[in-house]
């Protein structure tokens, strides 16, 4: 992996803390007179410290000493039942096994005080995070970069190849502030748009849209368009699906439009999205719908070089016959996951990952479908007949251009 140290946010990245939160912060509200706040405001509440969300919670010409005393009394409940609804996102253990598994360096960063922090990390995750660091009383909380960058050094890691992922603006600013790159989590307390514009490199909508980034890092996106421009293919980076789906839909609108069987079209709903605009072939929805001369043919890709190459294998070959000859433009469109360092290694995971994946989903009876690795097989149920690699336009193409978009899509 080119990433070997991570440093999670705690409450909305790693554990879904809200009902807890919220019963013990109205439990205190109660105590004292006040009424109790619905979820949904404690969630926009959360994230700056326990102390600004009791505040937050009670009238705003609140006096110190009433924040002090609700506070109390907001620990003594949330101490005794904070692990009462709190849960581990799903898939956030997966991710957690593995980055242990693959040797990278795991701390938690947490504005919740620290005992809290210490006792919820160790409950749920154990050995699979090494630090976690929450509020003290002399350190300075996030956003200010002092505790990120002590854990940092505690953890032996380099600001080059560390994540920090977390789910709020202020996690954002933090790893801005520390010089880290910043992964948003959409899963969390916030919204990916409001991610995005406190400064996200990357987000991630699951968890297991976490492991390519830590594979192949934060990429840059400017970087590998200039690869693939300087071989004069378009070239265009959306870091959502959901950026990307309009651009997709302007572009065969009132065109004829055919699809190549494609899992990252179908994750992407590529279909529907085009249903009104667009004259639209598509075999997986259609037998036998192909249709060889579209004004426009979308597809997908098994890898991208960082190189500006693109890499398909292909059993029938249809699909890689649009990509060749017939359409007047062609669309790659591409989960960051294709991502490959150079045309030697693109060329090995169309064999040894994507071929594999799809022999599987397909029942076929091939070697590559049990072990998950290329035997170069003669098998009847080969699925692979065709490795095409693009290295530049087929010349009878008006546009050939790759739809990068900052997710994991298709296989
Ligand atoms: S050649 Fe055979 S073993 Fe190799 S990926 Fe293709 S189907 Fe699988």
């Amino acid at each position: 992996m080119k990433i070997k140290t991570a440093i999670f946010d705690l409450d909305g990245t790693l554990l879904d803390t809200l009902g807890d939160l919220a019963d013990s912060v109205n439990a205190a509200l109660q105590r004292h007179g006040f009424p109790p706040a619905t979820e949904e405001q404690v969630r926009e509440r959360v994230g700056n410290g326990v102390r600004m969300l009791v505040a937050r919670c009670l009238p705003q010409d609140a006096e110190d000493a009433l924040i002090d005393a609700c506070l109390d009394d907001f620990r003594t409940v949330y101490d005794r039942r904070m692990m009462n609804r709190t849960q581990p996102y799903e898939g956030i253990l997966r991710v957690l096994k593995t980055l242990k598994k693959e040797g990278v360096a795991v701390g938690v960063l947490s504005n919740k005080y620290d005992l809290a922090a210490k006792g919820l990390v160790r409950h749920y995750f154990g050995d699979l995070c090494q630090i976690t660091c929450g509020e003290k009383p002399d350190v300075p909380r996030k956003p200010d970069p002092s505790s990120t960058l002590q854990l940092l050094r505690e953890l032996g890691g380099n600001p080059a190849t560390t994540l920090y992922i977390g789910d709020s603006s202020t996690d954002m600013q933090t790893a801005k502030n520390a010089g880290l790159t910043a992964v948003g989590v959409a899963w969390g307390f916030r919204s990916a748009e409001s991610l995005l514009e406190a400064g996200a490199d990357a987000l991630a909508h699951r968890p297991s849209d976490l492991l390519p980034l830590f594979e192949h890092g934060v990429f840059n996106a400017a970087a590998i368009g200039s690869a693939f421009t300087a071989r004069s293919f378009g070239f265009t980076y959306f870091p959502t699906a959901q950026q990307a789906l309009p651009y997709l839909a302007e572009a065969c609108r009132g065109k004829t439009v055919s699809l190549g069987g494609s899992m990252t079209l179908r994750e992407l709903g590529v279909a529907d999205a085009l249903a009104d605009g667009s004259d639209l072939h598509w075999h997986w929805l259609t037998p036998s719908d192909y249709k060889q001369d579209a004004e426009v043919y979308l597809t997908s890709a098994n890898a991208l070089s960082e190189t500006g190459e693109i890499v398909n294998i292909d059993g029938n070959c249809n699909r890689v016959a649009g990509t060749l000859f017939g359409p007047k433009r062609c669309i790659f469109v591409c989960g960051v996951n294709k991502l490959c360092d150079d045309l030697t290694s693109a060329i090995w995971r169309v064999r040894n990952v994507a071929a594999p994946m799809n022999a599987k989903r397909l029942s076929c009876k091939t070697p590559c479908a049990i072990d998950g690795k290329c035997h170069d097989c003669r098998s009847a149920d080969r699925i692979c007949s065709a490795l095409v690699v693009h290295m530049a336009p087929p010349k009878g193409m008006e546009a050939c251009e790759i739809v990068l978009i900052g997710e994991t899509l298709g296989y």
